[in-house]
């Protein structure tokens, strides 16, 4: 850490993905002496699809069109304008993106919207800054680094900290509940035949039907190849998923021809979903969480930048509220939690309904497929999954 910066704050935020780095940006007309904290040192990797959803892209532009613009310029990044659904028995629909949107590593993504913060605020960002506790009493919030230098403090901490949230763990512990978690592998890979960088691909599995593998571009001719499940399945089938993917990859009708010549550029690596679709506390005392560390992937498509975006914007203005009055009590704080609800959770909720009525159901996902390219049912599904 840095000699200069203070060890006190009017907020301190763990994390700088998306939901810290939202939050940042959202509070930069506050006035408040904001921390924005990581273990990491940016640019970093984050294990994703690395696909950045329309209404991420949407959320940051209802903040600042200067943001928006920023983002568009990221390189290397590929423009989506369809999504390509390939069904257990081989059947596909196309859905054709109304909002703006595009895939590009995490690594670039993540470094980028940092920089909108470097440029755009007065935050004090902090970088492999590994928090080792959190605690918070009637006065302040404490947070404790796990270098064992001295601790920060602040009247508000907001734990955008992931999925392996120490904010989540120490601040509102609960046991990991494999009905509402994913897991996932990925890897980077060039020379992919038929692949179109505007194009990202989903192929549902029969044997795997509460997951997917996907493809998708993430821009210079290479690809983000990933394939995820519910984790109470993962148990229950024993499922290898690494394995598993290379061995789909090797025997699958379609993309075994497709792989044959393709060059694995990385290694498979793998890392948790915290799903959504079940109301929970989200915030308490001096706190709140935002993103991953507030459990709040899609269940049904898996994507969490938006939510950790949209909750990480609805968080700063809670924390407005909160200095506003002057309080900083569970009950006060408890607005947030009802605005997360209604503004994500209930769509969230819809998406679990849907992924679990799916999941072992291959015959209605293949009848669903073909009924899905009638104009007036695309119509809908465009609208159910945004
Ligand atoms: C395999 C996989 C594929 C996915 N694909 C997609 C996709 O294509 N599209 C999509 O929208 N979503 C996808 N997701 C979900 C998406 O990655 C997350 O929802 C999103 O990253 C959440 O953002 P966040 O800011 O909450 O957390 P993160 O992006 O995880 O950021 C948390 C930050 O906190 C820091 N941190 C963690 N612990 C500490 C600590 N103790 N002290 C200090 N700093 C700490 C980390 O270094 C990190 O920078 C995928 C997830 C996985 C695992």
């Amino acid at each position: 850490m840095p000699h200069s910066a203070p060890l006190s704050y009017d907020v301190i935020l763990i994390g700088a993905g998306p939901a810290g780095a939202a939050c940042a940006l959202a509070l930069r007309h506050s006035g408040l002496r904001v921390a924005l904290l990581d273990k990491a040192r940016f640019p970093r990797d984050k294990v994703c699809g690395d696909a950045i959803p329309g209404p991420a892209l949407k959320a940051l532009r209802k903040l600042s069109e200067t943001f928006y613009e920023e983002l568009r310029a990221l390189q290397p990044r590929a423009d989506t304008q369809t999504s390509r659904l390939v069904a257990p028995d081989g059947g596909e629909a196309r859905v054709q993106w109304q909002l703006p949107t595009f895939s590009s590593p995490r690594q670039h993504f993540d470094h980028h919207l940092l920089n909108l913060v470097r440029r755009h605020t007065s935050t004090v960002i902090l970088e492999n800054y590994a928090v080792r506790d959190v605690h918070t009493d009637a006065h302040h919030a404490t947070v404790l680094p796990a270098d064992g230098s001295a601790p920060l403090t602040a009247a508000l901490v907001i734990g955008c900290d992931g999925a392996n949230s120490v904010a989540a763990r120490k601040l509102l512990p609960r046991p990991v509940d494999r009905n509402y978690n994913c897991a996932a592998v990925r890897a980077y890979y060039r020379g992919i035949q038929g692949t179109d960088e505007q194009t990202t691909e989903f192929f549902f599995l029969k044997e795997y039907l509460a997951g997917y593998l996907w493809i998708f571009p993430v821009g210079d001719g290479t690809c983000n190849v990933g394939f995820g499940m519910v984790s109470d399945q993962i148990a229950a089938g024993q499922v290898n998923l690494r394995d598993t993917m290379l061995e789909l990859l090797g025997r699958h009708p379609e993309l075994a021809p497709r792989f044959a010549r393709a060059e694995q550029l990385t290694p498979v690596v793998g890392f948790g979903l915290p799903l959504g679709g079940t109301p929970r506390p989200i915030s308490g005392p001096r706190f709140l969480l935002c993103g991953d560390a507030a459990s709040l992937i899609d269940p049904l498509q898996g994507h969490g930048i938006d939510t950790a975006i949209e909750s990480g914007i609805l968080a700063a203005a809670q924390v407005q509220r909160c200095f506003a009055k002057q309080e900083f009590g569970a009950a006060f704080v408890q607005q947030y939690d009802r605005e997360v609800e209604e503004n994500i959770g209930r769509k969230l909720t819809r998406s679990y309904r849907l992924m679990r009525f799916f999941a072992d159901k291959p015959w209605v996902v293949n009848a669903g497929f073909r009924v899905a390219r009638q104009p007036l049912v695309k119509k809908w599904l465009l609208k159910l999954v945004g």
